[in-house]
């Protein structure tokens, strides 16, 4: 047994459980926690990858039934730029400050081979920021705003032939930096039938390039069901729009074409239902813990050990 849990085993061997004759209260500890984050706000950044025209600003009026201003880029940037809004929302009584970053410009070079550097570039940028402000003596976490990135959403191409090489180049270099989410776009362009395979072809090219994206966690027994289920639905195949048709006496979001509707909402016209009780409704809070106790640890550990620091033990070993 290492040191450590030698000396932990002790400890807890020397505690002692007692049993309380009366109500003391320290049973309010998880109200306590709930109001206080309550009153804090959360923040969550998401960052949209995936070639110019996909849908992915789309995606994003659509997944929080708003309308974030955007401006359509155009196809013959020099260069990958990545842009991020910020906006505060409120549902309730509770506060999110989100994060949106676009890559501009993402593919649409002809050599497309540093296409992702940018974007490593970003997600390490916003770790770097949160080491320096841990780093400080007068450090203030908690009313710094928090840019690290908690989600990547990664938008595929819906061509029904599986992914293409700068898919796998650039998810392989950040999925040791972010949650990914790869999510087919614009998915009313392909058939019931080639959907289920273009799924399973991008599935298996993931798993043959070793390219690691988020598995919804299942080790808490509430969502342990749910996202389980969902996990085998990953990549997501999603439908935006930024349109209403009235569905009865509703307003639903739609897409109309000459032939039909898609509607966004309707589980069996496409993923969007899914897509969006995984991201905010059942799982923003595991991603962003994923990202302070995982991505974020290995980018300390890493620049700490380049800044010369090493952990001892009581007798100064390394
Ligand atoms: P971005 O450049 O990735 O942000 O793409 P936009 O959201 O600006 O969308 C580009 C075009 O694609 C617009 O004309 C959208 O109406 C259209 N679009 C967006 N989502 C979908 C979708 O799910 N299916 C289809 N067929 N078109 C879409």
């Amino acid at each position: 047994m290492a040191a450590v849990d030698v000396e932990r085993a002790r400890v807890e061997a020397s505690i002692r459980n007692l049993k309380l004759s009366g109500h003391v209260g320290f049973d309010s500890l998880p109200d306590q926690l709930v109001n206080k984050s309550v009153q804090n706000g959360f923040v969550f950044n998401i960052l949209c990858i995936g070639e110019t025209g996909l849908g992915k600003s789309t995606l994003m009026d659509s997944l929080f039934n708003t309308s974030f201003e955007s401006t359509p880029s155009p196809h013959n940037l020099p260069t990958v730029k990545l842009k991020a809004h910020t906006y505060e929302l409120q549902e309730s009584n509770v506060r999110l400050k989100l994060t949106i970053c676009d890559t501009v410009g993402y593919g649409d070079q002809i050599n497309k081979e540093d296409s992702f550097k940018a974007v490593v570039d970003y997600i390490d940028a916003q770790f770097e920021a949160y080491l320096q402000e841990e780093l400080k003596i007068k450090r203030s976490l908690s009313t710094y705003h928090d840019s690290r990135t908690h989600v990547c959403l990664y938008f595929i191409c819906p061509t029904g032939h599986g992914l293409k090489s700068i898919d796998l180049v650039c998810m392989k270099k950040l999925d040791t930096k972010v949650n990914i989410i790869p999510i087919i776009a614009k998915a009313d362009t392909i058939s019931k039938t080639e959907l289920q395979k273009f799924k399973s072809k991008i599935i298996s090219e993931l798993g043959n390039n070793g390219v690691h994206v988020y598995q919804f966690p299942t080790d808490d027994e509430s969502v342990s069901e749910i996202n389980t289920s969902m996990n085998a639905h990953v990549p997501f195949a999603v439908v935006g729009s930024t349109d209403f048709v009235r569905v009865g006496n509703k307003m639903m979001r739609a897409r109309q074409y000459p032939w039909g509707t898609v509607q966004v909402e309707t589980e069996s016209h496409c993923d969007f239902v899914k897509l969006r009780e995984m991201l905010i409704r059942t799982n923003m809070e595991d991603m962003r813990e994923k990202t302070h106790v995982r991505h974020y640890e290995l980018y300390r550990k890493k620049r700490l050990e380049q800044m010369g620091f090493s952990d001892v033990d009581a007798e100064n070993n390394q």
